[in-house]
């Protein structure tokens, strides 16, 4: 199949303007078109001469088809996207008085099957393309009509097994649709070896690492891939990206009651991230369907905050945004490719 034009530079829309036999200032065209106005085929850009949109029209743009949208009453919004080939995925717009955030997914499904996200658990059917990953940006901004301002990459996947096209989505986000790369995260349960590969680009974009245990033998009961990533290796890798990138690394750490969020864990923590350049996201667990976790109360999470923060470690607490409607952290799933798929939006 063509490659679809999302996703595509300024240089590689010139280059395939040029081969078309057009002039070079039909790739500008082109670029505002897809990447400002989202147009969705090539018979929109009512300033090409019609014979030649006729000629193009079947070249993919690649705009995925929303299939459904469910809003929660604090203004977040998820919507289910259709690819080309039917494979689902859910991406979440979260507004705010100054900013519209976005948490986009980078794959149908996960491979890394934590045991207490609902992704993990629906099993892993491909990698995003690069423009699968910039749709998701164009249908939040469309949809709340407003320009999105922050991208988390929180959603479905594991963002460091789908480096390639994740690094060109990064630079599709900053170049061609003008987010701050300070304004990006790319949250990571880690995968060997590719922190440093990802340092390497040398982005000012944040990282956010997945840590949910102070220790390998508690992490590994509940990442099971950590097996192949001990603990140790994964911070050291965090450290070399903060030396390579001289950006903090946050680590997001789930709460989930009477398994890691004992006081004694919150010391364990500040013990192995001392001296480090970082802030840890503490994150009360959302419930997802067949885990046996449950959620601390409001005071045990604040307790574990205060811990910390006594040890001289940087914390927060991240507020729940989406719960109602299942688009809170952990809580996207992967849908049949049939087309049938849950009425969640019944439950409004
Ligand atoms: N694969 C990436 C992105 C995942 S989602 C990663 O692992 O970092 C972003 C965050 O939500 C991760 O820290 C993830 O572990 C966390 N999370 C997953 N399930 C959750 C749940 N049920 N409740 C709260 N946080 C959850």
């Amino acid at each position: 199949m063509t490659t679809p034009l999302l996703g595509q530079s300024a240089e590689e829309l010139r280059i395939w303007v040029e081969s078309q036999g057009q002039p070079a200032y039909r790739a500008q065209q082109l670029h505002r078109w897809l990447y400002q106005r989202g147009v969705r085929s090539l018979m929109e850009i009512t300033d090409w001469p019609k014979a030649w949109r006729e000629q193009v029209h079947s070249v993919p743009v690649g705009r995925s088809q929303v299939v459904r949208e469910s809003s929660a009453p604090d203004g977040t919004i998820k919507y289910l996207l259709a690819g080309a080939d039917g494979e689902t995925v859910e991406t979440v717009g979260i507004p705010s008085a100054e900013r519209l955030t976005v948490c986009v997914s980078s794959q149908v499904g996960c491979p890394m099957a934590c045991r207490f996200c609902a992704t993990g658990q629906s099993g892993f059917a491909r990698n995003l393309g690069v423009h699968e990953i910039v749709d998701q940006v164009l249908t939040v901004q469309e949809g709340f009509g407003r320009r999105v301002s922050h991208v988390v990459f929180m959603g479905m996947g594991e963002p460091l097994s789908n480096l390639g096209a994740v690094v060109q989505a990064l630079r599709v986000l900053n170049g061609d649709i003008g987010i701050g790369q300070r304004q990006i995260t790319v949250s990571t349960v880690g995968v060997p070896g590719q922190i440093r590969r990802l340092a390497t680009h040398k982005l000012q974009i944040t990282l956010a690492v997945s840590l949910h245990a102070p220790n390998q033998a508690l992490r590994f009961k509940l990442i099971p891939t950590a097996q192949h990533y001990p603990i140790e290796e994964l911070l050291e890798d965090c450290r070399d990206y903060v030396e390579t990138t001289h950006r903090r690394v946050s680590f997001e750490y789930t709460l989930l009651a009477n398994v890691n969020d004992e006081p004694r864990h919150a010391r364990e923590l500040a013990a192995i991230l001392r001296g480090f350049q970082s802030h840890v996201n503490l994150i009360p667990y959302n419930p997802i369907e067949g885990a046996e976790y449950e959620r601390p109360g409001e005071e045990r999470v604040r307790a574990f905050e205060r811990e910390l923060i006594r040890h001289k470690i940087a914390a927060s607490v991240r507020q729940t945004r989406g719960l109602e409607e299942a688009a809170a952290c952990g809580q996207l799933r992967r849908r049949s490719p049939t087309g049938v798929v849950r009425t969640e939006s019944a439950r409004i």
